[in-house]
């Protein structure tokens, strides 16, 4: 298949598929994002699907067969190359659909990959180079390795460019994290790096909430969640935005559920209510009532 063909096939994406990895294995794939409000460009660095974290709500499908890719700087490069002349040369648009963002989210954790500085230096290049001044770059990350040095070092560049990281934060004590996140890593260990970032950099904070096991719905539960928040906002961590949502495709756990509308809507507005922070829901369907 020509190079023009394989990407014309790769963009007849629809929304509720976001898929993260063409049949041409390739790392960077196009997808119709609502959280972009367009087209975002997706990367994945982990086409093996390894992730620190094992996410009871996790929605990338580890059933299918692995990929035995190892990423490169110059695949990755070569790849976004391609796509961004294409997007260019169409005046930031493909199929009616502007350029929002470049997003790194793929099926595993970013910053558990070596090349990730150099990444994130390829991508603040390109959008030089391909004049995208719009265009954001984000870097979803559950953190655990985010305090690598060589990544501490590109992150002023990057932030410097519209770079934003959305850091997971599903949790809010111990248990908690080993229940939802499944994580051979510790609650400070991860939580000092939430904090250590967040000193320095304005963060995304994305807290999945959903129906688990026998637990329902339970204000009570997330109100040491509020205390978190307020605990971050108390010791001057930089909040950009927090942004909670539930289940929106089939998750790794047949008994992680999503919540209802009305649940969301109860918990959006606690939250509002008690922590001075701006706040994004994202009902089931994607709406924010
Ligand atoms: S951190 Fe992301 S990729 Fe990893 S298990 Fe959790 S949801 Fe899945």
């Amino acid at each position: 298949m020509t190079n023009s063909k394989a990407l014309e096939k790769a963009i007849s994406l629809s929304i509720s598929e976001h898929p993260r990895l063409s049949e041409f294995d390739r790392l960077v794939y196009p997808v119709i994002s609502r959280r972009a409000g367009g087209l975002s460009l997706g990367l994945n660095l982990n086409p093996d699907k390894k992730c620190s974290f094992r996410c009871v709500y996790c929605q990338v499908d580890r059933k299918q067969t692995k990929i035995e890719l190892i990423p490169t700087i110059q695949q990755i490069s070569n790849e976004l190359k391609e796509w961004l002349t294409l997007i260019k040369n169409n005046r930031n648009q493909y199929k009616g659909h502007t350029l929002k963002d470049i997003s790194i989210a793929g099926d595993g954790e970013p910053t558990s990959i070596d090349i990730l500085p150099e990444v994130l230096e390829l991508l603040v290049q390109f959008k030089k180079e391909y004049q995208q001044e719009q265009c954001k770059l984000v870097l979803f990350t559950n953190g655990t390795e985010i305090h690598r040095e060589s990544i501490q070092k590109s992150l002023q560049q990057y932030f410097d460019n519209e770079g934003e990281v959305w850091f997971k934060l599903d949790f809010w004590d111990v248990n908690s994290l080993k229940k939802i996140n499944r994580t051979r890593y510790s609650f400070d260990h991860i939580f000092n790096n939430l904090k250590q970032i967040g000193k320095q950099y304005p963060l995304v904070l994305q807290s999945c909430v959903f129906n688990w096991d026998d637990e329902y719905f339970d204000p009570q539960k997330y109100q040491t969640y509020i205390t978190l928040l307020n605990q971050l906002i108390r010791e001057q961590i930089k909040i950009k935005k927090v942004q909670l949502y539930t289940l929106s495709r089939v998750p790794a756990e047949i008994k992680a559920t999503a919540w209802s509308d009305e649940n969301m809507h109860m918990l959006g507005e606690t939250i509002r209510k008690q922590v001075d922070v701006n706040l994004e829901v994202i009902y089931s369907k994607g709406k924010e009532l």
